[in-house]
């Protein structure tokens, strides 16, 4: 195996932490689940365990209340950026968001 092929798909695309997880995830932006009898249709990112986590709390909050909730106090703003394409993305394609956790 060539030296580069262990640098494929090892880091989250959202944040260089320091300590880099290797368990990249993939991020479907617009939920799967909140397709119904469509074909799923999103786009997809590279992020690692702790930034995935992070960006499906918000969606949730927005799905529940509109908003985040006290919990979050200090939001990262590119974990921020997707929840919110999540929410605008499921409007655009006339989708009903649910929890996703
Ligand atoms: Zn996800
Ligand atoms: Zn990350």
């Amino acid at each position: 195996m060539s030296p580069d092929r262990y640098e494929e798909v090892t880091e989250c695309s959202l944040y260089k932490h320091d300590r880099p997880s290797f368990l990249i995830e993939s991020h479907h932006v617009v939920p799967k689940s909140w397709f119904v009898d469509v074909p799923v249709i999103t786009p997809v990112v590279n992020v690692c365990p702790t930034c995935h986590y992070n960006i499906h709390v918000m969606i949730d909050d927005f799905v529940a209340i509109g908003r985040l909730s006290p919990r979050i106090k200090a939001p990262p703003p590119r974990q921020l950026i997707l929840a919110h394409q999540a929410m605008e993305m499921a409007r655009e394609k006339g989708l009903t968001p649910k929890g996703t956790l």
